[in-house]
């Protein structure tokens, strides 16, 4: 199995102890054949002026599969943070020829962090998750250097009333919208399995989503624990594959020099 969405200490919001080395030594113990690491590239982020060294984070990772390669596959990756207003700066990063794999993800809605709610300002959760989609939408009509979108339905891990406030039949119809465009594109969805682990009843997305993406010809899914520490990588993934294999998906994605490569699903 891939993990595809692996967060070192180069994410400022990871543990200490999130080392490549120690992320490759726990891949390897758990049998991972490969691992993509995605660190957070989120230019104008609520409250942080740092500059992610792109050369510096590829010249680390190229050591690291020096040291590691021969044991497990490792990828270069980043988890870009859309927004409608960063998409020159956000191609600047998406260009470097570099790269492996692009996953693109919201993560500030208004430019307002959705992790401490401060986009909900104001907002009943209906307005903050119609604000979540129509910055989703704004954000890629405009920019899709990206291979895969992440954690679609983040924002139900983001509401006063809970993960309940989002029902799927509401919200349905931008949905379509947005997964449409996605495969128009040639770009992935991904289950993230840290759904489950914040507590949540599912997978982001939501099983009806990932139905709805293969109804409506969707085929590039990737895989990922969007760990923040060693111990989560790979987190139910047995349980992500058996879901893949229930919607009658055979295969699921990898990304090498931005190219999709598909792992059929035994
Ligand atoms: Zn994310
Ligand atoms: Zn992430």
């Amino acid at each position: 199995m891939y993990d595809l969405h692996v967060h070192s200490i180069y994410s400022n919001d990871s543990y200490p102890w999130a080392t490549f080395a120690n992320i490759c030594n726990e891949a390897i113990a758990k049998g991972l054949k490969g691992i993509c690491f995605t660190d957070h590239v989120d230019i104008d982020y609520p409250g942080i002026t740092d500059v992610f060294d792109l050369n510096d984070y590829c010249n680390e990772l190229n050591n690291i599969i020096n040291s590691y390669g021969n044991s497990i596959e490792i990828y270069k990756g980043i988890e870009l943070g859309l927004q409608p207003h960063i998409i020159e700066e956000n191609k600047a990063f998406s260009s470097k020829s570099d790269i492996d794999f692009v996953l693109g993800s919201i993560h500030v809605v208004d430019k307002k962090e959705l992790y401490k709610n401060e986009y909900l300002e104001g907002k009943t959760d209906h307005e903050g998750i119609l604000s979540y989609f129509k910055d989703l939408k704004l954000s890629i009509n405009s920019f899709t250097d990206f291979d895969s979108l992440g954690h679609i339905d983040v924002v139900r891990r983001y509401l006063l009333n809970g993960e309940s406030s989002f029902v799927y039949n509401i919200y349905k119809d931008y949905i379509v919208d947005i997964l449409e465009y996605l495969i128009d594109k040639n770009i992935g969805i991904e289950i993230n399995t840290s759904g489950k682990r914040y507590g949540l009843c599912s997978f982001h997305p939501y099983p009806e989503i990932l139905a709805l993406y293969k109804d409506l010809g969707g085929e590039i899914v990737t895989l990922g624990s969007d760990a923040h520490k060693p111990e989560d990588l790979g987190y139910a993934f047995n349980e992500a594959l058996e879901l893949l294999k229930a919607l009658k998906f055979k295969y699921y994605c990898i990304f090498k020099k931005r190219k999709p490569i598909f792992i059929r699903i035994d």
